[in-house]
């Protein structure tokens, strides 16, 4: 069935919106990850980055902003980790100490390392009588690193050694636990130390690491687009704006963080004409355990209840075709293949699960939720994911703007549409 598009007129203008407004993107793009620079939660950065993301809901005529404070347990890195290869030969082997893992002491930790091969359930459970006392070698490529973190502490490990597995001598970050201390250490190390102590195949290392948890505080930043005729049904855009603390996390999540600004300043001109409430909402610490959408969600029950879609952007996908990936909704299909008709272009459907990112806390509380998906684009920054080769340039700003632009021009109609259908979750 093809749909008549009725918003001809607008489609146009917020595509020479997006095309004109480059420099605008741009600009938000860099002060995020340049004049800022680390957003990791709790710090300056953090701070610096909400109150410029709530100067610059205001720039483009949201209301109802306000900074949405939550307490929280910050990690901080102290002097970091000292990793040393003592047997069968000495030598320094760079490591970074990983957000959530416990600290040594002084005098560190003295213990052969045992190989878990890509963190499985089932390789943690055959390596079992090895474990206690040893430190955990693993490639991380079986799932989740909080997840492989915990099989380890149960296994009775005293440290887990997280390798990354691309060579190039990077360091992947990542929280090992949720909002709080893992009982045992965690360390990042490169693929090429990854690969000299499985040569090694059997020997002792020496770690101290210096870092410790406190009390502290961050924020969700939230702002409108109010309905003009029902302001109480809401579709919410949502993306985390803190980033790791060794890089200014410029796929992640500048991005999403960037796109959210960028469709908050495309739909401005047609504030009275979204006939229901669009909520823009950039979440704080979702790198440590998702915690500000949980806040969130948990804060604002009586929202979530007339929130027909949430959309969330994270580490997004900036080619074309654009898509919408929605998370265990089949029934969405058929409205990704309307939205396609009426907006003349191919939308993209996808279907998958996964946890990990702030649709989840939303998607727990029945509200249908998506990200962007679609065609990974010439943006080369999932590659860096985690690591501190994660800065700007490998973004095409372009990319970034087109992508704005559809998802303006898809929302403008998801809040729009008389005739949203009933969309559930698939039965388990
Ligand atoms: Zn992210």
């Amino acid at each position: 069935m093809t749909e008549t598009n009725r918003y001809t007129e607008i489609d146009n203008a917020i595509k020479a919106a997006a095309a004109d407004g480059r420099n605008e993107l741009a600009r938000n793009l860099f002060g995020l990850c340049d004049d800022i620079g680390t957003r990791f939660s709790g710090t300056e950065g953090d701070r610096r980055a909400s109150a410029f993301i709530r100067d610059t809901f205001k720039k483009y005529g949201l209301s109802h902003i306000h900074q949405e404070t939550f307490p929280f347990t910050a990690w901080r890195r102290g002097s970091g980790a000292q990793l040393r290869l003592v047997d069968p030969r000495a030598c320094v082997l760079p490591a970074y100490a990983m957000p959530y893992g416990a600290a040594t002491g002084d005098k560190g930790l003295t213990a052969r390392w045992v190989d878990i091969g890509t963190g499985s359930a089932d390789e943690v459970e055959e390596k079992k009588p090895l474990l206690p006392g040893a430190f955990a070698l693993t490639d991380g490529s079986s799932g989740p690193r909080k997840d492989i973190q915990r099989l380890c502490v149960a296994a009775g490990a005293v440290g887990v050694l997280h390798g990354n597995p691309a060579p190039g001598m990077q360091f992947k970050t990542g929280s090992v636990d949720d909002g709080q201390e893992s009982p045992i250490a965690a360390v990042s190390i490169s693929a090429e130390t990854m690969a000299l102590l499985r040569r090694t195949a059997e020997g002792c290392l020496h770690l101290v690491v210096d870092c410790y948890c406190e009390p502290s505080e961050t924020c969700n930043v939230v702002g409108e687009h109010c309905g003009s005729e029902d302001p109480d049904t809401f579709v919410i855009m949502g993306g985390h704006y803190d980033s790791h603390d060794i890089s200014p996390g410029a796929y992640d999540n500048a991005t999403g963080v960037t796109l959210l600004m960028e469709v908050a300043r495309l739909l401005e001109p047609f504030r009275d004409q979204l006939k229901r409430s669009l909520r823009f909402v950039a979440f704080g610490a979702e790198e440590m355990g998702l915690l500000g959408s949980h806040y969130h969600a948990r804060k604002n029950a009586e929202v979530l209840r007339t929130t027909r879609f949430m959309l969330n952007c994270d580490t997004p996908c900036l080619g074309r075709p654009h898509g919408l990936g929605f998370h265990k909704c089949a029934a969405a299909e058929s409205y990704v293949q309307t939205l396609s008709s009426q907006m003349g272009e191919t939308v993209l459907f996808a279907n998958r699960q996964h946890t990990s990112s702030d649709h989840y806390p939303f998607q727990r509380k029945g509200v249908i939720t998506a990200g962007v998906a679609g065609k990974a684009g010439e943006s080369s920054g999932g590659r860096y994911y985690h690591t501190a080769a994660d800065t700007p340039d490998k973004l095409i700003i372009q990319e970034l703007s087109d992508t704005a632009a559809f998802i303006a021009r898809a929302l403008l109609r998801v809040v729009n549409d008389d005739h949203w259908p009933v969309l559930q979750h698939d039965a388990k």
